[in-house]
């Protein structure tokens, strides 16, 4: 069976006490996790070190929201990638919608990022997805092959190398309404073909977000094009992350 990803987006969520007491216990719950599960924390910057230093085995890892993508320099308030690697991070969230919409992130950054995380070994966890306004217009698919060609057309990739697309419709972040799975789905089938006819040597692995919840976790992991959940919210929280990781576990041993 395939490998079913857990990503769990901490955002600004939680202090330096509070995301250390999370991931220890996230830790203890991990001690038994079918080999077919990976989980991932991405704590704030600041939190992150202590995490790396426990958070580690076959299927647990640590990655980081955001980084900049020159190595250094006078850039006031940045983390570089490199310094995010040298941290022990193996994963960089890329092009968060919080970053497009919030930071004005553009697509000609994402795609700096991506260049700058995979000359480095990092895994790129690459988000797209639409605006209410741009669904409501049809424009979905629209969008995100835009966004997926701004991040991907002419670039090279070594075989096998590893890349994550999370499909992260901006409606559907942090407004408790998800998008329906069978929706998801489609979306990430087409997402699945963009992105292997622009780099077909790249391992690629999709992934859904947006309001996602212990109760409707498992809806997402029936389709074929999709390799996972990236939870924001709901994977701050012991309780509800325990609850989505029990889900995910039912899904992953079923016969
Ligand atoms: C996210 O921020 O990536 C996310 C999916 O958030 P939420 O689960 O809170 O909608």
């Amino acid at each position: 069976m395939k490998k079913i990803n857990i990503f769990a987006n901490w955002k600004m969520y939680l202090d330096y006490d509070e995301s250390n007491i999370l991931a220890n216990a996230l830790l203890e719950k991990a001690k038994d996790l079918p080999e077919n599960i990976q989980i991932t924390l991405f704590p704030s910057a600041l939190a992150l070190y202590p995490i790396v230093q426990t958070f580690s085995g076959d299927n647990l890892a640590v990655g980081a929201q955001n980084a900049y993508w020159i190595e250094k320099g006078g850039y006031t308030g940045e983390i570089s990638m490199q310094m995010y690697k040298d941290a022990g991070c193996k994963f960089i969230l890329i092009g968060h919608s919080e970053r497009r919409h919030i930071f004005n992130e553009t697509n000609h950054e994402v795609r700096q990022k991506i260049e700058a995380a995979l000359s480095l070994g990092l895994t790129p966890v690459i988000c797209v997805g639409e605006t209410q306004e741009e669904r409501k217009s049809n424009k979905t698919e629209e969008v995100v092959e835009v966004q997926l060609r701004a991040a991907f057309d002419g670039l090279t990739v070594a075989e096998g190398t590893e890349i994550f697309v999370a499909y992260e419709p901006v409606w559907a972040i942090g407004t408790g309404e998800a998008c329906a799975a069978g929706e998801a789905e489609r979306m990430h089938a087409i997402i699945d073909r963009i992105v292997k006819a622009l780099i077909p040597n790249a391992k690629l692995s999709i992934l859904y977000g947006g309001s996602v919840r212990a109760d409707i976790v498992a809806d997402y992991l029936v389709g074929p094009a999709t390799d996972g959940v990236l939870v924001g919210n709901a994977s701050a929280k012991l309780e509800s992350i325990s609850d989505i990781i029990d889900r995910v576990i039912a899904v992953a041993t079923a016969k």
